[in-house]
């Protein structure tokens, strides 16, 4: 089967390695396609399609944007989308444009847990200010000693009842969906095991997805454990959704799986690539 990796993240989000970088660990860990999809942005891909194309590697654009649904933040990832759409790029934009504002209120909170210079040391570790996130300020922990890792890090700051945790509002799923339909992609539901939804929650968040036109949902990803593979395997045969792979790789030391490394889909599942 194809070695389809369709999700990781370069410094244009929270990625530590350039989309150039990226490409090329991409290429020699054995890729076949591969996609770029940093969140709330579409600035690395020139550069990713650059250098997929000197390295002989299939490329598709992509994207994972944040959304706000029934109160927990979701993420939708878009793929095979044009970057030069411009309803994509103005809401992209209007996704990021909450993120320094929200960078602000969780160096507020760092401080009040006695952590200072946290907005100013993030914004250090961010390749793109714009992207400002909570990826940046744990790993402005990790440097200043309060934790060993960024996993770490997420266990005892930046979520919900621990410092540094701060609410927020993203995009509508039902943007989301149109953004990327609109820039000729096709939508996946990313890593759905990570959202603490209830059975019937999730069963919800998936048919409100396909009634605006999403197609996809991320079966083996490196969010998601082996027995979540399964699982989900599952809900894309019951649901009538194809099915998606992807590492989320962000960086070297930082990530579970690597580029390329995670097993295959099922085999009976449609790929979102079936077409491609
Ligand atoms: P943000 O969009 O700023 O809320 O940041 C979300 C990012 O934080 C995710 O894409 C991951 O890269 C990272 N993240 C969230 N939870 C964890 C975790 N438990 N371990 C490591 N990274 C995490
Ligand atoms: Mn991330
Ligand atoms: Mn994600
Ligand atoms: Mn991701």
């Amino acid at each position: 089967m194809l070695n389809a990796d369709l999700h990781c993240h370069s410094i244009v989000s929270d990625g530590t390695l350039t989309p150039t970088a990226l490409a090329q660990r991409a290429k020699a860990n054995g890729v076949g396609l591969w996609a770029l999809t940093d969140h709330d942005e579409i600035d690395g891909i020139a550069e990713a399609r650059a250098a997929a194309d000197a390295a002989g590697l299939r490329f598709m654009a992509g994207v994972e944007i944040s959304i706000t649904w029934s109160g927990k933040t979701v993420h939708i990832v878009g793929l095979g989308v044009d970057e030069h759409d411009p309803d994509l790029c103005a809401g992209l934009a209007s996704v990021r444009g909450g993120r320094e504002r929200r960078g602000r209120e969780i160096a507020e909170s760092l401080s009040q847990a006695g952590i200072e210079g946290a907005f100013e040391g993030a914004m250090q570790h961010a390749g793109n200010p714009e992207m400002l996130g909570r990826t940046h300020f744990a790993r402005f922990l990790v440097e200043s000693g309060i934790r060993p890792t960024v996993a770490d890090v997420f266990r005892h700051y930046l979520v919900e009842g621990k410092p540094g945790y701060v609410p927020h509002r993203w995009g509508d799923l039902e943007h989301a969906v149109k953004w990327i339909r609109g820039a000729g992609g096709r939508a996946v539901i990313a890593h759905p095991a990570r959202y603490g939804l209830t059975e019937l929650q999730q069963q919800a968040l998936i048919e409100a997805f396909k009634d605006m036109g999403g197609e996809g949902i991320e079966v083996v990803t490196g969010s998601h454990t082996p027995e979540e593979y399964q699982r989900y395997a599952q809900v894309a045969r019951h649901m009538g959704l194809m099915a998606s792979r992807g590492s989320d790789f962000h960086g070297i030391t930082e990530s579970g799986a690597d580029l390329g490394s995670l097993p295959p889909l099922p085999a009976d599942l449609k790929p979102v690539w079936y077409d491609w």
